[in-house]
C-alpha cells in the first residue's frame, strides 16, 4: 500500500549554486514519487566566503530568471501538481538588511531561514572543526542561530535547526539536544513566539551508510511540539530529482510519534494547516 507523502517543502535546481537539477526533472520525478505538491526553496547565501571547490558568489541567486522558470512550469504542470515559488535564505550578521530587503521584494509563497556558517566557516569543510573544541562550536551555533533570527525576522520556518551535526567529525558523539536543552529552548520559544515553524528535514536519511538522524533530531521536534509548536513543513533539501522525498515515509512515524497530528503548507506567506494522514 502507497503511504501518505506530505508535500515536499525544501528543494533545489540549477537556480542554486550547489544544484545542477533541471526544474522539470524535479517536477517529474515529485509527479512519479506521489506527491500532490511541492516548493523549491532556492538558495541565496550573500557574503558567502570564497571556497576551493565554489565560484565566488556561488550562492547569490537570479530570482529574476528563476520567477520565469518557475511560472512556465506551474502552468505546464497545472492540474498535476501544485507548485510553490520559495526561497532558503541563509543567515550572516553582516547582510540582515539586504536579505530583509530581497524577501520583501521577492513575493514568495515561503521562505526558510537557515544557518549555514559559522564565523564565515562552512561545516563541510575540516577547518571548520579544528577552529575549536566540537562542544563550543555547537554552543556557538546554538548562539548564533538565536541571535540571527532575533535580527532576521521574515521568514516561515527555521531550516534544519542542527543543521550542523550532518558534518560533525566521524565517530564523535558530543551533540545531543539534552546537552544543549537551554539554548536549543530558546530558540524554539522564539520561533513559537513569532508563529513560526520548522522545517523537518530528513536529506541525511539517504545517507544509509552514515547512521545519521535527521534535522532537527526527534528529541527537537518533540520539544517543539511540547513547547506549544504548531507549524512543520517536511523537506528533503533534494539537489537531484532521485532525492525528492527522501525517506518521508521514515520522516511521517518519526512526526507522529513527537505528537504532531498536522503539517503545513504555504501560499504567499500564509500558512495552512493539513491533516497528518
Ligand atoms: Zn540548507
Ligand atoms: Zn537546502
Amino acid at each position: 500500500m502507497n503511504k501518505f507523502l506530505p508535500p515536499d517543502y525544501h528543494m533545489h535546481t540549477h537556480n542554486s549554486g550547489d544544484s545542477k537539477a533541471p526544474m522539470e526533472e524535479m517536477i517529474l520525478s515529485s509527479i512519479k514519487r506521489g506527491l500532490t505538491e511541492i516548493c523549491f526553496t532556492e538558495h541565496l547565501d550573500l557574503n558567502y566566503p570564497i571556497l576551493p571547490d565554489l565560484p565566488p558568489n556561488a550562492f547569490d541567486l537570479d530570482v529574476e530568471s528563476y520567477r520565469n522558470e518557475y511560472l512556465h512550469y506551474k502552468e505546464k504542470y497545472a492540474g498535476q501538481i501544485i507548485l510553490n515559488f520559495g526561497v532558503e535564505i541563509g543567515m550572516q550578521d553582516d547582510c540582515v538588511n539586504e536579505n530583509t530587503a530581497f524577501i520583501k521584494n521577492g513575493d514568495f509563497d515561503f521562505v526558510i531561514a537557515s544557518q549555514h556558517l559559522l564565523n564565515k566557516r562552512d561545516p563541510f569543510y575540516s577547518d571548520f572543526w579544528e577552529a575549536d573544541t566540537v562542544d563550543n562550536i555547537f554552543k556557538k551555533y546554538f548562539e548564533v542561530t538565536l541571535e540571527d533570527i532575533t535580527y532576521f525576522t521574515d521568514f516561515d520556518v527555521l531550516g534544519h535547526i542542527d543543521y550542523i551535526s550532518r558534518y560533525v567529525p566521524k565517530g564523535d558523539h558530543t551533540y545531543s539536544y539534552e546537552r544543549y536543552n537551554e539554548l536549543i529552548d530558546a530558540i524554539l520559544e522564539q520561533l513559537i513566539r513569532h508563529d513560526k515553524g520548522l522545517d523537518l528535514n530528513s536529506k541525511v536519511l539517504a545517507y544509509t551508510d552514515m547512521n545519521l538522524l535527521p534535522n532537527p533530531c526527534p528529541e527537537i521536534i518533540k520539544r517543539f511540539k511540547d513547547m506549544g509548536g504548531k507549524i512543520i513543513t517536511f523537506g528533503s533539501d533534494a539537489h537531484t530529482p532521485d532525492r525528492v522525498a527522501t525517506h518521508f515515509e521514515d520522516m511521517v512515524d518519526i512526526v507522529r510519534s513527537c505528537g504532531f497530528t498536522e503539517y503545513y503548507t504555504f501560499k504567499k506567506r500564509i500558512p495552512t494547516a493539513h491533516k497528518l494522514l
